[in-house]
C-alpha cells in the first residue's frame, strides 16, 4: 500500500513582514517555525512573482504595476488617454478609476491585476501593463515557471484561491474547495492585512483584528487539508512588511521641473521616482531630485542590477530614486496620503517578509525566492 501523498498548504499574506508576525504572534498557533526573509526591490507584483517562481525580478521582469512601453509594442493603454478630456476631480475619483480598471481589463481581455490608480491620462501614451494574465493560473511569469504550474504539469491536484473575489467570499470559496476537492496543493491568498496597514498603520486595532481573522482561516484550512490523516506542511509567507509613514512629500514641483529637462520620462510611485532618459538627462534629473532635498537614494542602472531588479529593456526605468523608509510621495500616480507603506530599498525592515511553518525550515531558506523551491521539494517536484 502506498503512503498517502504529503500535502502542502501555502497561504500568501500580503504585507506579512517579520514585525507584523511578531506582533500577531498568537494568530498562527500551529506554526512554530518562523523566519525573516529578504524581499525584493519594488512592490507586490514583483514579490508575488518571486514567491511563485523562485526567480528574482531580474529574471521574471516584474516589479511595479506600470512599465514603459517597448518601442513598437501595441499601445494597450492608449484608449485611456481620453480621460484627459474629463475634469480631474472626475477622472481621479477612486470609484471612477476602480470602475474603469475593471471595464478596461474586461475590454482588453486581461485576467491579471489591473488598477489605474491616479496615473495622469497623458502618461497612458507611453505606459504599459506587464501583468496581463492571472498569476495563479499562468504557466510562467516572464519565462519563469510557477510552482503552481509545475504541480499541475506533474498531475498534482491544485487549488489556487481566486484573488479576484472579495476577501470573505474568497475564504468561503477556499474552505468549500478544500473540503470537496481535497487538493494536494492549496494556495490561499489574503490581501486584507496590506489594505488595513496602509490605511491605519501598524499600531491600529483593526490590523490586530484582521490578523486574528486571517490566522483563524489558515488554521481552519490546515485542518481541512489534513482530514483523513493526510500529512500537511503549512507554509505562510508574506511579500514584504510595512513601515509607518512619517514624512509625506509632494513631488509635483520637482516632476514639473523634470518635465522641462526633456527628453525624460517620469513615473511617480508611492516610494519610487522612476526615470527614463539618456545619460545626460538622467544626470540632470539626479541633481534636480537631490537638490530638492528628498530623503532617499538615487539608483542608477548598476545599482538596480546589484539589487536584481528587472533592467531588461529598462521597462521599469533606467534609473530610480527610492525614498528612505517612512517617507512617501503624495500625491503619487498610484495614490495619496496613507499611514503605512512598503516599497523601500533592500535592507530596510519593511522590505523583508515573514515565513511561518508547522515544519522545521531548512537552513538555506533566507529569501522569498527560496519559498518556491521549498514547495517543489515538499511535493517531490524538485528538478
Ligand atoms: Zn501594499
Amino acid at each position: 500500500m502506498s503512503a498517502p501523498r504529503d500535502k502542502v498548504l501555502v497561504a500568501f499574506v500580503d504585507a506579512l513582514g517579520p514585525s507584523q508576525l511578531a506582533r500577531f504572534e498568537g494568530a498562527l498557533p500551529s506554526l512554530a517555525h518562523r523566519r525573516a526573509l529578504e524581499g525584493v526591490l519594488g512592490y507586490s507584483s514583483g514579490a508575488l512573482a518571486t514567491v511563485l517562481t523562485g526567480a528574482p525580478p531580474a529574471v521574471h521582469g516584474r516589479m511595479c504595476l506600470f512599465t514603459a512601453r517597448a518601442p513598437g509594442a501595441p499601445g494597450l493603454l492608449d484608449p485611456l488617454r481620453w480621460l484627459g478630456l474629463l475634469p480631474r476631480v472626475v477622472h481621479e475619483r477612486a470609484a471612477v478609476r476602480r470602475w474603469l480598471s475593471r471595464a478596461f481589463a474586461r475590454a482588453a481581455g486581461l485576467t491579471g491585476y489591473v488598477a489605474l490608480h491616479r496615473v495622469p491620462p497623458e502618461a497612458f501614451r507611453w505606459l504599459d501593463l506587464p501583468e496581463r494574465d492571472d498569476l495563479f493560473q499562468a504557466r510562467d511569469v516572464g519565462g519563469a515557471r510557477t510552482f503552481l504550474s509545475d504541480a499541475r504539469a506533474a498531475g498534482v491536484s491544485v487549488y489556487a484561491a481566486p484573488w479576484q473575489l472579495p476577501e470573505p467570499a474568497r475564504w468561503e470559496h477556499a474552505h468549500d474547495a478544500l473540503r470537496r476537492q481535497r487538493p494536494d496543493l492549496a494556495f490561499l491568498y489574503a490581501a486584507e492585512l496590506d489594505a488595513t496597514l496602509h490605511a491605519g498603520g501598524s499600531g491600529s486595532d483593526a490590523a490586530g483584528a484582521v490578523m486574528r481573522r486571517i490566522g483563524a482561516h489558515i488554521e481552519r484550512a490546515r485542518e481541512e487539508m489534513g482530514r483523513g490523516g493526510a500529512r500537511v506542511t503549512t507554509i505562510v509567507v508574506g511579500d514584504h512588511g510595512m513601515a509607518d509613514v512619517h514624512t509625506s512629500i509632494d513631488p509635483r514641483g520637482v516632476v514639473a521641473r523634470l518635465a522641462r529637462l526633456a527628453p525624460l520620462r517620469v513615473f511617480v510611485d508611492s516610494t519610487l521616482l522612476r526615470l527614463w532618459g539618456d545619460d545626460a538627462a538622467l544626470e540632470r534629473a539626479r541633481r534636480a531630485v537631490e537638490g530638492a532635498g528628498f530623503p532617499g537614494r538615487f539608483l542608477d542602472l548598476a545599482a538596480l542590477e546589484a539589487r536584481q531588479a528587472p533592467t531588461r529593456g529598462a521597462a521599469h526605468g533606467r534609473a530610480m530614486f527610492v525614498l528612505d523608509e517612512g517617507a512617501i510621495f503624495a500625491p503619487s500616480y498610484v495614490g495619496g496620503r496613507v499611514s503605512g507603506m512598503h516599497g523601500y530599498d533592500l535592507g530596510t525592515p519593511s522590505s523583508r517578509a515573514a515565513l511561518a511553518s508547522d515544519a522545521p525550515l531548512p537552513a538555506g531558506v533566507s529569501s522569498i525566492a527560496d519559498v518556491a523551491p521549498l514547495v517543489r521539494e515538499r511535493l517531490g517536484l524538485a528538478a
